[in-house]
């Protein structure tokens, strides 16, 4: 017997449409790079995004069609989220952090069509744009000062078009989005996000026991929008009716903590290298900032060290959110919230699981495996690969790319080495192309990072195998001490002696101006492991 209920389809459309008949007065505020900010309701927001989706049609674009947008985030580039999927074409976010030959592989293997492009952002695209020939048209925001005379000006275009866009009737299976891997080896992967994916992750990503998103939210993403859709908020804050608060190219910690205070930001999301320098900031005075507004500041993208979400929450009461996700599962997998049924371990217990990444979130599943593909017990020690699967975790890249990603019993393999505890709570140890074999034994690189990140005198910390004439492997840690303060080698392993097993300690530390990173802001430990990785091998 086949179920009698309506098979409407779970279109990104259905979002924009709730948004403009319920939430007409909410806002979405976007700070520039001069500083200004500027309002947007959302009755104009939709009316733009229409006159966008006209423009478009205008220019050329069919259902299908891939347009790509190469944008700080700003309520431009938020119209292009929902106009550009309504309209039944696919949003291609491009990571401006990329080099442009990466760029032009993106975009020649997408087939971008048309490119929304900053103005600020024009020389790089310059840079790349005659490598692809699928481009047809370049669409500028002017951003920082006018469109050059030549080139297609958002603005003027959006001008001449009507609020009252048709919006298409689409499959839900349609695609919505693409979005490529941040991959440090390899070429980039393109993850093609459906309709049906987005609203599903959408719904989960607001649900109470996930992000609890409501009408009542001021959203900041911090979180990039080509980085995994700003973690899908664009959308989950939209759906509720949030106030949204871009914060434009302006990333440093002052600027944005002055943002959060000024707008009462209530949810921010970002990676944690932003919010040590929050953190940092809100240490040296204490005072300066009014962020009793925030409730959760989303931490992912790379683990966040416990000493962080502790330092957070004794000195600045300021609650973090630890999450887990990949470009592959839209992002949102798995969230480090503690169970009633545990509330009342101790602290040090509870910053413990909050510093886990958690167990998935509503719809996902999770495992972990042994190389040889046996599912491991939930005991909290045995290692192996966390493997996903859900109605929005990829099925397989654009292009048939990375087939080996994905199991034939339906999981997509995750690359994270983790341990699972008995309530299903994560532990990522490593990245399994960063794990640290030292003679037949596992050392996680997190644990280590963790242990010497809770150093006072230490800001950032990155432990990478190095090369070992006897061992094979043995870890080495890059530091960056936290301005004004000062530590020797021996200080940090007398601090690591009483916190990790005797073998796990670093054979040499490397003291860095700073760690070198990936375009989304983590460690880029191949870099570390091609330029210091055989130091130890004259030893
Ligand atoms: P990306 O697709 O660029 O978002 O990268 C996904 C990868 O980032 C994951 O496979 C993890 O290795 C890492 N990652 C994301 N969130 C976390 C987290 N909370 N803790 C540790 N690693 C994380």
């Amino acid at each position: 017997m086949l179920g009698q209920m309506m098979e409407t389809p779970l279109l990104v459309t259905s979002v924009l449409e709730r948004a403009r008949r319920f939430f007409p007065r909410s806002e979405i505020v976007t700070r520039s790079a001069a500083g200004e900010l500027s309002r947007l309701s959302y009755a104009d927001f939709y009316k733009r995004t229409a006159r966008l989706a006209g423009a478009l049609a205008r220019l050329g674009v069919v259902r299908g069609d891939r347009v790509a947008t190469l944008c700080w985030n700003h309520h431009r580039h938020l119209e292009a989220y929902f106009g550009i999927p309504s309209m039944g074409a696919v949003l291609h976010t491009l990571n401006l952090r990329l080099h442009p030959s990466e760029l032009s592989f993106i975009a020649r293997s997408a087939e971008d069509k048309v490119v929304i492009v900053d103005r600020s952002l024009l020389p790089l695209y310059q840079k790349f744009a005659a490598d692809v020939p699928s481009i047809r048209h370049v669409i500028v925001v002017p951003d920082d000062g006018a469109t050059p005379p030549d080139l297609l000006d958002y603005e003027t275009l959006l001008a001449a078009e009507r609020d009252d866009f048709a919006w298409p009737p689409l499959d839900e299976r349609s695609a919505a989005g693409i979005c490529f891997t941040s991959g440090t080896t390899g070429n980039p992967k393109g993850v093609v996000y459906s309709h049906r994916s987005t609203v599903l992750h959408t719904m989960v990503s607001c649900m109470t026991d996930t992000l609890a998103l409501s009408e009542g939210d001021v959203v900041m993403p911090v979180v990039p929008m080509f980085h995994a859709n700003a973690w899908g908020l664009p959308y989950s804050a939209v759906a509720v009716g949030a106030r949204v608060v871009m914060p434009g190219p302006r990333l440093d910690a002052e600027s944005l903590t002055t943002l959060m205070a000024t707008e009462k930001v209530t949810l921010a999301a970002g990676v944690p290298t932003i919010w040590l320098g929050i953190l940092a900031l809100l240490d040296a005075a204490p005072k300066r900032f009014d962020l009793s507004s925030i409730r959760s500041m989303v931490i992912g993208g790379s683990a966040a060290p416990p000493s962080m979400i502790e330092g957070f929450q004794s000195r600045h009461k300021l609650h973090v959110t630890h999450a887990w996700g990949m470009t592959e599962t839209s992002p949102l997998g798995s969230l480090a919230r503690i169970k009633r049924s545990l509330d009342a371990a101790d602290p040090a217990a509870q910053l413990g699981l909050r510093s886990t990444q958690g167990y998935a979130v509503t719809l996902i599943d999770q495992r972990h495996v042994a190389d040889d593909g046996r599912v491991l017990p939930w005991d909290g020690s045995t290692m192996g690969e966390l493997e996903v699967r859900g109605p929005f975790v990829a099925s397989g890249y654009l292009g048939g790319a990375g087939a080996d990603r994905f199991t034939q019993d339906g999981w997509f393999k995750t690359g994270d080495v983790v341990t699972i505890d008995a309530e299903g709570y994560i532990r990522i140890t490593d990245r399994s192309k960063d794990v640290i074999k030292s003679g037949g034994e596992w050392i996680s690189s997190v644990a280590l990072e963790n242990a010497l990140m809770s150093h006072p005198a230490v800001l950032e910390a990155a432990v990478f195998a190095g090369r070992h004439p006897k061992w094979d492997e043995r870890p080495l840690a890059a530091i960056v001490l936290k301005p004004g303060h000062s530590a020797t080698k021996a200080e940090l392993t007398a601090h690591l002696e009483s916190r990790v097993a005797k073998f796990w300690l670093p054979d040499d530390y490397l003291f860095m101006a700073q760690i070198p990173r990936t375009s989304t802001g983590k460690f880029l430990k191949s870099k570390l492991r091609d330029d210091h990785g055989d130091m130890l091998m004259g030893r």
